[in-house]
């Protein structure tokens, strides 16, 4: 470390771009709402710094990923699928899902069949199962979504690329903060040699939502 400018000059070498600038986020009303009454309930003792970092940790650590698990789990093992229709929360633990922060959440499994599609929708705002998905996409939060699920399924599900036949009957499941829906998406054919492991590569996050099947590797 005799020189230590080295690093700095070669680094700003290799920058042959013009300055970029930040992208932090606007302050908009309900984040100064959000901060004020954090800081709030902070100052107050009702909850700690430390307790909302962790929330918050716990949300961004999950993904699709572990939706799929339970899906590939579902199409494995008739008594585990059989458990998670009846009592989702007990056949989550099960699996060593953690919920302590979604206790208050009640969380639906909605099976699809040859006769039934599922779809999820929050009508309301972007209520969506983050304990097995994680954060929802921007297109689940957007108005056009949210109204246009309920008025026009078939037409939103032709959009997303997925065509039904019309004798299968189509049902769209409005969540709220209280009730969850997951879609339990069809085992796809030719799959039964497959192990669970990679069953949940074929679970996407749109099969899900309902705005997708799963298809076997062709
Ligand atoms: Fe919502």
């Amino acid at each position: 470390m005799n020189e230590p400018h080295d690093h700095h000059h070669a680094h700003a070498a290799g920058h042959r771009h013009p300055p970029q600038a930040d992208h932090d986020d606007t302050l908009t009303y309900y984040r100064r709402l959000e901060i004020a009454v954090r800081e709030l309930l902070i100052e107050k003792g009702i909850i700690t710094a430390g307790e909302v970092s962790k929330v918050i940790e716990d949300i961004e650590s999950r993904s699709p990923e572990g939706g799929a698990r339970v899906v590939a789990r579902a199409w494995s093992d008739p008594k585990f699928r059989e458990l998670l229709l009846r009592d989702a929360t007990s056949a989550l633990t099960s699996m060593g899902f953690e919920l302590a922060l979604f206790l208050d959440t009640q969380l639906v499994i909605v099976e699809n069949t040859p006769d039934v599609h599922n779809v999820v929708v929050c009508t309301l705002c972007s209520c969506y199962p983050r304990m097995l998905l994680g954060l929802p996409p921007a297109w689940y939060k957007s108005r056009a979504y949210r109204a246009r699920v309920v008025s026009e399924p078939r037409a939103v599900l032709r959009e997303f690329g997925l065509e039904l036949w019309d004798r299968v009957a189509v049902r769209v499941h409005d969540s709220t903060a209280d009730l969850r829906y997951l879609v339990l998406p069809m085992r796809p054919p030719r799959t039964e040699h497959m192990s669970e492991a990679e069953l949940t590569a074929l679970v996407t996050r749109d099969s899900m939502i309902g705005t997708a099947v799963c298809r076997a590797p062709s």
